[in-house]
Order: C-alpha cells, then structure tokens, then sequence
C-alpha cells in the first residue's frame, strides 16, 4: 500500500530558505583576532542568492558542476556552503593543511572549475595554479595581494565585486535529493585521501540529527563555535545543522591559536564547541597558565581521534567545563556516535559511559566482524571491526571527474557495509568503545596491544603532555609498541619510570620497551596524532 504522505524533496535549499527567514536573526560571527564581523542569517540568505546568480550568470557554473573553496570557517565560507549546492552545483572543500602535491592532486582528481579562495591563502593557490589546468576562475574573498596570481590561466574575481548589485533571490532549483551536494576528502591519516560526495538527502538527515539533544541539541538558545575546520567533514556538519535550527554560529577564522581562542570564548561567549583533541590539548594549557571566563560553555565536543580521560577530567576540574565525545569519519558525514551517559547515573558511574565513544542515533545500524568475517556479540568484550549504514553513510568514494564510484573490498562489505577500520566493542546497551584503528593496533605475538589505551594512561601523567604509541618491528613477536613521548617544559621524568607509571596500568607484555622523548609528536592535516609519520621513523627501531 502506498502512503499518502508528500514526495518533499530533502534539500540544501530548503535548509538555506528556512534559516534566512525562520531564524532572520540568528548571526554568524566571525572573529577577526581582536574583533567580530556580525552577519545575519536573513542577510547570509541574500548573499548567498547573490553568489548563486554570480557563478552561473558570470562564471558559468551549472548544476553539477564542482566548486571548491580553499577558505577557514567565516561568514562567505558558510555563503558557499549554502549557494552552491543549493543551486544543484557541488561544493569541494579544499583542506588548506595539506601538502601542496596532495592539495593539487585532489583538485585535479575532482577538477573543479572554480575555486573560491581566502586572500590570506593566495600564496598557497598562486604556488599550485601552474598544475591546476581546470581551474578556469579564481574568487578571492578578503584582503590579499592578489598579484600573485598574474600570469595564470584563470580569471580572478573579488568576491564582494562579484557579488555586489546581483538579485537577492534566487528560483532555486527542485532538484533529486539524491544528487551530489558537497564533496569532501578523507584527511588521510591512514592512506592516500580518498573522496565521499554527500548528497542533499544526507546532508539533510545529518542536519537533523546532529540538531538533536543526545546530539549537539542545537536550537536559537544556542551559539555554536566550529572550531574543526569547514574542511574537515564540513565542519562536522555544524554549519548546515545551525543553519536548521536557528543556533547562531562563532567562527574562528584562522585564528586557531589558543590565545585568540580563549580570548574569542570570553567574549564572545559560545554556548558550545566542537574540534579534535589536540585544540583541547592547546586550549587547557592556555586556560592553566591564563584564566579566561569560560562559562558560557555549555558543552565542548572532542572528535576526530580518542579524546584522553584525563583532558577530560582536568577541563572539568579545573575549568567547570564539561567534554562529551563523539566519534565518526568522513565516510560518516561525520557524526556515528556521541558519549552520553544514561541519565539515571550519578557522576561516578556515568564516567565509564563518558570515556567510550558512545551511542549510535537512530538511523546508523553497527555491527562487529571479526577476522574471519563472522560478526561478533555486543557484550562490550567481544573486538571487531566496526561496520556501519545507513542514509548519511558513505556507500562508494568518489571515482574522480567522468569516472564511476568505487567500492574497495577493504572499505566495503559485499553485503554494503562500511568498513570503519576501527577495532572496537559494543556492549549489550549501545555503547561502542574505539580501542584502536587496524592499522595503528600493535599486533605481538599473537595478541593485540592497544595503542590508544597505552596513551591514554600516559597522558594521565602529570608530567606528560602528548604521548603517542605506534607498532614497530620486532623479530621475536613481529611488532612491539614504541612510545614517543612530549613532557612538560623543564621535567626530568626518565622512560624507567614512565615504565614504572604504566606498570600495574596495563599487562605486563603490553609495556613498551622503546621509549622516545620528542619535542612535538608530529600531527596530520587535521590535528591527529601522525603515526605514519612515527612509524617511517622509527622502522628500523633506531632511537634519537
Ligand atoms: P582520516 O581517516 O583521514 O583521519 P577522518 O577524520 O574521517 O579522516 O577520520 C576518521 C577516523 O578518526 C575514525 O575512523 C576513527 O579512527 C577516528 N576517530 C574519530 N573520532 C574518534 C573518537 N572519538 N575516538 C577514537 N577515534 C576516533
């Protein structure tokens, strides 16, 4: 029997209009390092059917068309994000941190048309257009010298002249809600970036969910500062879903030091943040050795990578602030998970709850496989690759301009499943628990050493402040861990008696015998702990 329900298509365009005009007043904000650009969501409304006129009437851009932004989280970011899939064409965010071959590759592989470019970033594009032959438009938003670009092929626009005097509406299109929206490369911290094109029923559903209470709980009480880069999985999906749901939003720019952070949440004073660890990491020393108010914090959400316990415990101790964590890939748009205890929990024995890596909404389905591919109980003790669906879910990457999708075994069951990579647990009420990624696990002798259990009992060490364990050959039991490890300015602390730390922590054959002192432990793109980089290293179990 069929519904009698409306065929409403989910568009970006709909979230778009509804924003500008159900939540006209909801703001986003830009922090300038000292100031805020103030904007409207009834003027980002306009603005945005500006751009749309501009790039198909001046640049030419048609449905499907991709158009890539090279940009930090700002108010003509989120103009992007809003007008280009609105008007059926397809936003690539570029992620400014990787290295330029990288950077120019994933261009090519998409070969986007068109790039909207920050002007603080100019020099970045100029020093890659030469191996850009797609890029037939350059718009430059903000102060730079655009100079730099004379001599390339393309024709560079400024983006306020581009826009200025165009109609402040635009008929946007009805579009198939299965259709590509927005583009975006994994940061590629296990292998060679990879591309998952999200479609605008997707966008939609994760919009919605991420708007829920045991979500983000965005609504118009609400100021939301993305502090995760509108590169990294489109900002997690917080600048559509505020959009949504009338929560104002506080973007950093490229502020992201952790001075100006503090100093833009004093001021400003965000109701809540999200970002992957090691913005925390920077932000709690800033707070330690500089208190600001941060009150207005409502929640601070960690992703991207296991968030240690003790930052946890030491933002909420010493800050009043309270971290929740959530987990998820770009694969997964992102959001797969977020730690909330069970309610009825006092602090005490909501804390295993908050550690994990929490909850799946209603609509992503999780299994675990184990080696043999046979899938495994959700008694929180049985590990297995984790394997996910459902509709915000990737289903294939991106096979490059012309080129049909492709489904990698490794990356997808035969049955449609994504394989996550990760290694974890489920217990029998939901809650997922990351123990390692596959490739980063430390496989000795038969058994399995978590490297993220071994950090996380390292980073509790007063003394500590970043430890990373990766796998490193070893010819009695083929891999052992090695630990690198930051210490605070002017401590004495010897590997002996970090060994002697972690002793009683874990299993005697999980202690590492390798030890490495190491100014920074090296980061990804996207602020991860880098440890391909440490594993290339120390192959040869050379120390330093
Ligand atoms: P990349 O794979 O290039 O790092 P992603 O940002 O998509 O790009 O990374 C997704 C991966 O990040 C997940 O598969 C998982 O390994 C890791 N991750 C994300 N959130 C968490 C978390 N809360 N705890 C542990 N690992 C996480």
């Amino acid at each position: 029997m069929q519904s009698t329900m409306q065929d409403v298509p989910l568009l970006v365009s709909r979230i778009l209009t509804h924003g500008s005009t159900i939540h006209a007043k909801a703001e986003v904000r830009t922090w300038t390092g000292e100031t805020t650009r103030r904007r409207t969501y009834a003027e980002v409304g306009t603005r945005a059917a500006q751009l749309a006129h501009a790039l198909r009437d001046e640049l030419g851009v048609h449905e499907s068309d991709i158009v890539g932004t090279l940009m930090w989280n700002n108010a003509e970011h989120l103009e992007a994000y809003l007008a280009v899939p609105s008007m059926g064409a397809v936003l690539h965010t570029l992620n400014l941190r990787l290295p330029a071959e990288q950077l120019a590759w994933i261009i090519n592989h998409a070969a986007d048309p068109v790039i909207i470019v920050d002007g603080s970033l100019l020099p970045l594009l100029a020093a890659l257009m030469p191996h850009l032959p797609t890029v037939r438009h350059v718009v430059v938003s903000g102060p730079g010298d655009r100079s730099v670009l004379d001599g390339t092929a393309a024709t560079v626009h400024d983006y306020e002249q581009l826009i200025a005097g165009r109609p402040t509406s635009y008929d946007w299109p009805e579009l198939d809600e299965r259709s590509a929206a927005a583009l975006c490369y994994t940061s590629g911290t296990t292998g060679e970036p990879k591309g998952v094109v999200y479609s605008h029923r997707s966008i939609y559903l994760h919009s919605m969910q991420i708007s829920m209470a045991e979500s983000f709980g965005l609504s118009p009480a609400h100021c939301c500062a993305p502090l995760v880069p509108m590169f990294h999985v489109n900002a997690w999906g917080l600048p559509h879903a505020a959009f949504m749901s009338g929560a104002s939003l506080m973007m950093p720019d490229r502020f992201l030091q952790p001075a100006p952070l503090a100093e833009m949440i004093e001021r400003e004073r965000p109701t809540m943040t999200a970002g992957v660890p090691t913005i925390w990491q920077g932000l709690l020393a800033e707070l330690d050795a500089r208190p600001r108010n941060v009150s207005s914090l409502q929640a601070v959400i960690s992703g991207g990578s296991a968030c240690p316990p003790s930052l946890m415990k030491d933002f909420e101790v010493r800050h009043g602030l309270r971290v929740v964590q959530a987990w998820g890939m770009t694969e997964t748009s992102p959001l797969g998970a977020m730690a909330y205890p069970p309610p009825e929990l006092d602090a005490e024995e909501s804390w295993p709850y908050r550690i994990s890596q929490g909850r799946l909404p209603a609509s992503v389905e999780a299994r675990l496989a184990g080696p043999d591919g046979r899938l495994l109980p959700w008694d929180g003790k049985s590990a297995g690759e984790l394997e996910v669906r459902g509709p915000w879910i990737a289903a294939a990457y991106y096979g490059g301009a012309g080129c049909e999708p492709v489904r990698p075994e490794d990356k997808f069951s035969p049955d449609g499943w994504l394989r996550t990579g990760d290694v974890g647990t489920i217990s029998p009420d939901g809650y997922l628990t990351i123990t390692d990624r596959a490739k980063d696990v430390i496989k000795s002798g038969g058994e399995w050493i978590s490297s993220v259990e071994l950090e996380n009992h390292l980073m509790a060490h007063p003394e500590v402040t970043e430890a990373a364990v990766v796998a490193v050959p070893d010819e009695k039991w083929g891999e052992r861990p090695l630990a690198a490890v930051v210490l605070r300015d002017g401590s004495a602390l010897t590997c002996q008696e970090l060994h002697a730390f972690l002793s009683g922590r874990v299993a005697r054959w999980q202690l590492p015998e390798r030890w490495v002192r190491v100014p920074v432990v090296p980061k990804t793109s996207v602020g991860k702990f880098d440890k391909k980089v440490l594993r290339q290293r120390y192959a040869d179990g050379e120390l330093e």
